[in-house]
């Protein structure tokens, strides 16, 4: 008897998860290709802009990185953002981070940093090449930089 009443309610748990699901997945399916990543690009923009508030996303880009929303370990109460520190302390950022840096879209007030930043992660022997890119992109001597 006691069996009968737990597979009914498992049951009924069941039922249930899917009536609660399927309107969700049916909205998704529903929204076309560029609404699905207008709704993506403005929760990243709400995740950020509420991390931000609370001192957590601290980027070193012009635009902050996406990387660190799901790298650090169980999003949400942890998740954080430390590029910029890490930037001003010698060590590599995230992999976007690196990435953008490279590409010019770095912040530029901290353009004296980002090249032993990223030689931390990429080897020293390459720091004269990053220094190099740095310089070209930024607009900063390779002896400003640090
Ligand atoms: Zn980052």
């Amino acid at each position: 008897m006691k069996e009968k009443i737990a597979y009914s309610m498992i049951s009924l748990i069941i039922i249930a998860g899917i009536f609660l699901t399927y309107p969700q997945m049916h909205d998704m399916s529903e929204m076309s290709m560029s609404e699905q990543t207008e709704s993506f690009i403005s929760l990243r923009e709400s995740i950020q802009d509420g991390m931000r508030s609370q001192h957590r996303y601290k980027c070193c880009l012009e635009k902050p990185c996406t990387l660190c929303i799901e790298k650090t370990p169980g999003h949400g109460e942890e998740a954080e953002c430390d590029c910029l520190s890490d930037i001003m302390n010698g060590v590599h950022p995230c992999g976007e981070c690196m990435g953008q840096i490279l590409e010019g879209h770095g912040n530029k007030f901290l353009s004296k940093y980002f090249a032993k930043a990223i030689a931390e992660k990429l080897g020293e022997e390459h720091t004269g090449t990053i220094k190099e890119i740095i310089s070209e992109k930024y607009g900063i001597s390779v002896g400003d930089q640090i």
